[in-house]
C-alpha cells in the first residue's frame, strides 16, 4: 500500500489500487478530525467517508503510475487501527 496525503486538509490515507476501477483507501486517523470536508459530513448518520480534494489527489497519482496495482485479488476488510 501507498501512503497518500490530502493536498488540501492533510489527512494521510493508505491506497492500494486492484483495478482501474477499483482503489482501497484505508483511514489511518479521525478522519472526520482531521478534514474539513469530512466533517461536515459527519452530521449526516450515513454519509460517505470521502473527501473530494483526496479522491482528486489519488486520482492524479493513479494517472502518473504513482500507486501500483496490487497482486493481491480481493481487499482484506477493516481499517488499521
Ligand atoms: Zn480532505
Amino acid at each position: 500500500m501507498r501512503q497518500v496525503s490530502c493536498r488540501n486538509c492533510g489527512n494521510r490515507v493508505l491506497v492500494e489500487k486492484y483495478s482501474n476501477e477499483h482503489t482501497s483507501v484505508q483511514w489511518l486517523e479521525e478522519s472526520a478530525q482531521v478534514c474539513p470536508e469530512l466533517a461536515r459530513a459527519s452530521d449526516q448518520p450515513f454519509s460517505q467517508r470521502s473527501c473530494s480534494a483526496l479522491r482528486d489527489t489519488i486520482n492524479d497519482l493513479a494517472d502518473a503510475g504513482a500507486v501500483e496495482m496490487s497482486e493481491r485479488s480481493y481487499p482484506v476488510p477493516g481499517i488499521l487501527s
